[in-house]
């Protein structure tokens, strides 16, 4: 069995994963993105010569937060810029997200050309909205582990679901059986949907 983690800051053996770039040896899948907390215009140009790189994947981890970081105003217009630059070079977009839902719903109307994935999805109230875009949702140790996260797991629409580790010492093999045992789903059949939701997104 294959085992899909579609973010993760530590590159670990038996995983196909999508690793963090600082953290990433050179030729191993990996994202490339100013994060919200380091928005400075001045990285950009260094950010496009990363995305041409034939192991980036995806444009990431990029977002906004209102609770960290420079003002708003200075992490949406280095968000946009970036959105520019994946729809340029067809990277999918892997998303952090804090406290600032309306402002990426309306990127989301004016700037998706790529898939998008909500990384470490866990906010409940925000799950009937986010149902109604075409964002991919991935689920960590950080929902697993927030009991009014579990209701939502079988709701989940399976052709949107990724699972992964980010910073957290779990395994991904823990985060796929703990997804099994909350959801009440079988081990094979979820590991070959995330393994073809994963493929449609970053190819083979
Ligand atoms: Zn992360």
């Amino acid at each position: 069995m294959v085992f899909y983690n579609v973010h993760t800051h530590r590159l670990r053996s038996h995983e196909v994963a999508i690793v963090q770039a600082v953290d990433a040896p050179l030729n191993q899948f990996h994202s490339s993105g100013i994060h919200p907390w380091f928005a400075d215009s001045a990285l950009l140009p260094a950010l496009e010569i990363a995305l041409e790189h034939p192991a980036c994947k995806a444009l990431g981890e990029v977002g906004l937060d209102r609770l960290k970081g420079p003002s708003m105003e200075i992490q949406q217009s280095v968000l946009e810029e970036q959105l520019c630059l994946a729809a340029k070079h067809h990277k999918p977009v892997i998303f952090h997200i804090v406290q600032a839902w309306e402002a990426f719903y309306a990127l989301q109307n004016a700037h998706q050309v790529t898939p998008w994935i909500l990384h470490g999805f866990n906010q409940p109230k925000q799950f009937p909205r986010l149902l109604e875009t075409p964002v991919y949702l991935s689920i960590g140790p950080s929902a697993l582990s927030n009991p009014a996260m579990h209701p939502l797991l079988t709701k989940i629409p399976l052709k949107r679901l990724l699972l992964e580790t980010d910073d957290k010492d779990e395994e991904i093999q823990w985060v796929y059986q703990r997804f099994c045992s909350l959801a009440g789903f079988d081990l094979a059949v979820l590991s070959q949907q995330i393994e073809q939701n994963f493929l449609a997104i970053f190819g083979p």
